[in-house]
């Protein structure tokens, strides 16, 4: 019998490229590769990769680098590189790698046994085209491996809010929205296989269903996945200040299974910034959204993206941003210098905040937010929160779960009780996680 062959894949950045990974070790399986953890037993080696800031691009030129030397000891090895990278260097990438073998852009997916297959007989192969909407639908990642206690769901792909310093749109396309029948089907088969907690995923879920006048929009999805039995809590992400509609914030106080969370992301407190950015709100707009959803529930948390040192950004407008998170309160909070990204509005502004100033802001604003973080989390102290049992702590001596506004939680209790939700109190607020006792079960 033939040995199996083995598949080592690499995935950088976002949910969605975790989620294409998931459909290409599918892929993989159906051409006899089997996936290993250790890249030097690997006879086929693949990169799903991401360019949304310079630094996530050259990470992949470095890997490659250790993979060019794996080469030269085993040469039948294949490389290939997928994801956000491949997308946008193409062709450019075999120059720059000529020892790569194959390189599938984000629509690609379909193609990529034909292009393996190919590389085994010593093709090397480029696919970056971009399909037709219709033909995307077919490829759309859905949950492929089984159980777990809480997976995602991609419900739409694509953007089409080109934010100014955003490469996102040209590396994915336009935005597209999977059915709601498909999408419920999709949680239904989860649910069946034991999980408890979907997360529904896409660039900007708020504009669900845009491009079809008639169909569900988000709020309605999010109705119909809260009825599929054995799902007990629902998330989302990522939302776009702008989309979001009273609809969808009138599905935080009346949907019991939508978890209190959102991540919003702000990415600047300043009006001129966020123009620059073309986000198409403003701070005042921004800060009534959040008090919308805090009125729709009381209890919700948020989560938040900031970018520091964006074209035109002076000290002033830094200090909105400053203001800004003091103001929100964000349970946490994900902060960026801005890159420049080829190809995007704003690399074509001047950009005129020196290196050295952009670091000093982000490590200000992101020492004001640890504060932040460390208050919040200690005002939980002593209140009861609603922990869903992923299963053993990192350390393996407790259980870890997640509170419904998403903070990581350890307490201790039986293994048996991964996938189920029990109500903690909370006794320790720690800078990244909560501690607390399980009341019943
Ligand atoms: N679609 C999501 C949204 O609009 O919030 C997420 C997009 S991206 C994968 C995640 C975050 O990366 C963005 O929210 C933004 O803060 C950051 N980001 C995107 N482009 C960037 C750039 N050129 N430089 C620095 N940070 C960037
Ligand atoms: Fe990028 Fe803006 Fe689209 Fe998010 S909404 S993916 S930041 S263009």
């Amino acid at each position: 019998m033939n040995k199996a062959k083995k598949l080592y894949l690499e995935t950088f950045g976002c949910q969605m490229n975790v989620s294409d990974s998931e459909k290409i070790v599918t892929l993989m399986k159906g051409i006899g590769y089997q996936q290993t953890a250790d890249p030097v037993e690997a006879d086929l080696v693949l990169l799903n990769t991401c360019s949304i800031r310079a630094t996530a691009e050259q990470r992949v030129y470095g890997h490659l680098g250790k993979f060019k030397s794996m080469k030269k000891q085993k040469p039948g090895l294949i490389i290939g590189v997928g994801g956000c990278v491949a997308q946008q260097e193409g062709e450019r990438l075999l120059k720059k790698a000529p020892f790569v073998n194959l390189v599938f852009g984000t629509h690609n997916l379909h193609l990529l046994q034909k292009m393996v297959s190919g590389a085994e007989q010593g093709k090397q192969s480029v696919a970056t085209d971009f399909l037709d909407d219709e033909k995307r639908f077919d490829l759309f990642p859905h949950a492929e491996s089984e159980g777990g206690v809480s997976r995602f769901v991609t419900v739409m792909q694509g953007c089409d809010n080109f934010c100014a310093y955003c490469i996102v749109p040209h590396v994915r396309g336009r935005e597209i929205s999977r059915s709601a029948d498909k999408v419920v089907e999709e949680v239904a088969a989860l649910a069946a296989a034991g999980v408890t907690e979907v997360t529904l995923l896409g660039q900007n879920v708020n504009s669900y269903g845009f491009k079809e006048p008639g169909a569900p929009d988000f709020a309605d999805l999010l109705r119909l996945v809260a009825q599929v039995e054995g799902i007990e809590r629902l998330r989302f992400t990522t939302s776009h200040p702008k989309d979001i509609s009273p609809r969808l914030i009138a599905c935080f106080a009346e949907i019991g299974k939508l978890a209190p969370h959102i991540h919003l992301p702000a990415q600047s407190g300043s009006d001129a910034v966020l123009k620059g950015m073309n986000r198409g709100y403003t701070r005042a707009q921004y800060l009534e959204k959040v008090r919308a959803l805090r009125d729709a529930c009381p209890g919700i948390q948020f989560t938040g993206d900031m970018i520091v040192g964006f074209p035109g950004e002076d000290e002033a407008a830094f200090e909105q941003t400053m203001e800004l998170i003091e103001e929100v309160q964000y349970a946490d909070l994900f902060s960026f210098i801005y890159s420049a990204r080829p190809g995007t509005k704003a690399a074509e502004f001047p950009d005129e905040v020196k290196r050295a100033e952009k670091q000093a802001r982000l490590e200000r604003l992101q020492a004001a937010q640890k504060k932040i973080t460390l208050a919040r989390n200690e005002s939980f102290v002593g209140g009861v929160q609603q922990v869903l049992v992923e299963g053993p702590s990192s350390t393996g001596d407790a259980l870890f779960g997640r509170t419904g506004g998403n903070r990581a939680t350890v307490m201790d209790g039986d293994p048996a009780l991964a996938g189920r939700l029990v109500e903690v109190r909370i006794t320790e607020g720690l800078q990244t996680l909560l501690k607390g006792e399980i009341l019943d079960v």
